[in-house]
């Protein structure tokens, strides 16, 4: 009688077993590809995973978002409309349906977007553009769908598409078939967007920091047709905006926000509250009770250069050399009249390029140069290697990203402003091209001859030797204060700006009145 036994057996190895081992395989593989979103099963799966922020939970505001007044004055008209879309559309004027916003990266797009949410109290529905296309086949389509079903619902509301240019690239470019899923969803995106009725109150906002890579036809009327320009922060931007990055800080009262402004020329909203944040843990470390201005400076020198590399240690003769290269900068910026006063000098290494460094102070930001001040700062450049070669007979390595900057401003000079006697008020570049259009022209394509090419070459370096000769003349005829300034900051390996000009017996430099509104 042992047939039902094995009957058994034979049932539960050949059905059951592999059954059992199929099921495992099956939800571990779903468990994978639903993963990222906590409680999300399979069959949710065509659905918008989409962060949905109800209208109570968007707290930012525009108080939040400083210095950029001009994207906030262009974003009122959206923010009027959300708040009241019927007296809108009663009145017939033309609604606006999509807003791209286009800047550098960090300087408050996503940021922005959800302020325009929070001032006018309505849902925000935030999806990256780069979650569309990491999905299967079919499926980022299906999400766009979904998205635009359920923001209908919730109108009037604000659909913000953030990182646009990871689904939004031109089509037809990049490698074929890797690239079907993005073209399918970005369709369905431009047929949502086509068809749904603004009236309903459903605004779409989108960012990008790659305008120039779009799709055109993102970009036609009806689409995202207004565009608004997030810039990077002025002077008094950055000031603006540390302030609201300091909302919290206990401050020592030494700190003075507007010398911090005058210190990140170039940075953005992002790396200024990293600042602040980054000064708060190390007055924390310290176990301050206030953070005071050395936190703040060495925040900055941390951002700007990476942590200081004070173990690592120079040879005399390299530290020598160096001293000399970075106070030829610093005795050239002090010596010529239009050149910022200099801030710091440095023989303390900082990060792995930087062997030290001359830090000069702008009294402003500057929108226009003259040919005298671009000379200036081409003298300025070339004082590191003017001055090692004065005193050593011979030229180091370490002028070499000098060399480059000053070569990219010569250039500029003779084919782009028209600053040279050679070729007098020509420019050989076309027109920045506009923004948004021409994606088929390589930038930087040439529109002269060879011929040409070579006078510029020429004039270039015409323009690059004249410079050296009047630093040479310069720093030779003031050979005593560079070895005098060499010689302390040998000695103290940082100088500040009024030191420097103790030690050289110059004037503090003024602010300067450039006459640039
Ligand atoms: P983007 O989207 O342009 O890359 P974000 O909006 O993500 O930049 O900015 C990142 C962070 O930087 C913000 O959360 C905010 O803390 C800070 N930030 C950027 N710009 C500003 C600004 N204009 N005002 C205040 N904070 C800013
Ligand atoms: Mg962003
Ligand atoms: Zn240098």
């Amino acid at each position: 009688m042992k047939e039902p036994e094995n009957w058994l057996r034979d049932f539960l190895l050949t059905w059951i077993l592999p059954l059992a081992v199929l099921m495992v395989i099956w939800s571990f593989v779903f468990r994978k590809m639903s993963a990222g979103g906590p409680g999300e099963t399979f069959m949710s799966f065509g659905k918008s995973r989409a962060k949905i922020y109800g209208e109570s939970e968007v707290k930012v505001t525009f108080s939040d978002v400083a210095g950029v007044d001009e994207a906030k004055e262009e974003l009122m008209e959206i923010i009027e409309f959300l708040r009241h879309p019927d007296k809108f559309t009663k009145l017939g004027g033309r609604i606006p349906k999509g807003v791209l916003l286009v800047g550098p990266p960090g300087t408050g797009k996503t940021l922005l977007s959800k302020a325009v949410a929070g001032e006018a109290k309505v849902p925000f529905f935030s999806m990256s553009g780069s979650e569309f296309v990491e999905m299967f086949v079919g499926v980022g389509a299906s999400r766009v769908r979904d998205l635009f079903q359920q923001a209908v619902q919730k109108a009037p509301c604000i659909i913000f598409i953030d990182e646009l240019d990871a689904l939004g690239r031109a089509r037809g470019t990049g490698m074929a078939g890797a690239h079907e899923e993005r073209e399918q969803t970005l369709n369905q995106l431009l047929a949502e967007m086509d068809g749904f009725d603004p009236r309903k109150g459903v605004i779409i906002m989108a960012a990008t920091n790659r305008p120039e890579i779009l799709d055109p036809a993102l970009l036609r009327p009806g689409r995202f047709d207004r565009h608004v320009l997030v810039d990077r922060p002025n002077i008094k931007d950055r000031e603006d905006i540390l302030r609201v990055h300091i909302r919290g800080v206990k401050l020592s009262k030494d700190v003075d926000i507007s010398v911090l402004a005058a210190r990140t020329p170039g940075f953005v909203g992002a790396d200024l509250a990293n600042i602040v944040n980054e000064a708060a843990l190390l007055a924390a470390r310290k176990n301050k009770t206030e953070v005071d201005m050395t936190d703040f400076e060495a925040a900055i020198d941390r951002i700007v250069a990476g942590l200081e590399k004070k173990r690592r240690v120079m040879n005399k003769k390299e530290k020598e050399t160096v001293a000399y290269h970075e106070c030829g900068h610093t005795i050239v910026a002090e010596l010529l009249p239009t050149t910022d006063p200099v801030h710091r000098v440095s023989i303390v290494q900082r990060g792995i390029a930087a062997l030290g460094y001359t830090l000069q102070l702008p009294t402003e930001d500057r929108y226009l140069m003259t040919r005298t001040e671009l000379l200036d700062k081409l003298c300025v450049m070339l004082g590191g290697r003017v001055a090692e070669e004065l005193i050593f007979h011979e030229s180091s390595t370490g002028a070499q990203n000098d060399l480059q900057r000053a070569a990219i401003i010569a250039r500029s000079m003779v084919t782009e402003y028209g600053m040279t006697e050679k070729f007098g008020p020509l420019t050989f570049e076309k027109e920045r091209r506009p923004m948004f259009l021409d994606i088929g022209l390589p930038s930087g394509a040439k529109e002269y001859s060879e011929d040409t090419a070579r006078e510029i070459d020429q004039e270039v370096k015409r323009l690059i030797d004249d410079t050296y000769k009047k630093t040479q003349g310069l720093l030779g005829a003031n050979q005593d204060k560079l070895r005098m300034l060499a010689a302390a900051l040998l000695e103290k390996e940082t100088i500040e700006g009024e030191e420097i000009r103790r030690i050289l017996g110059l004037p503090e430099k003024k602010e300067q009145d450039h006459g640039v509104g």
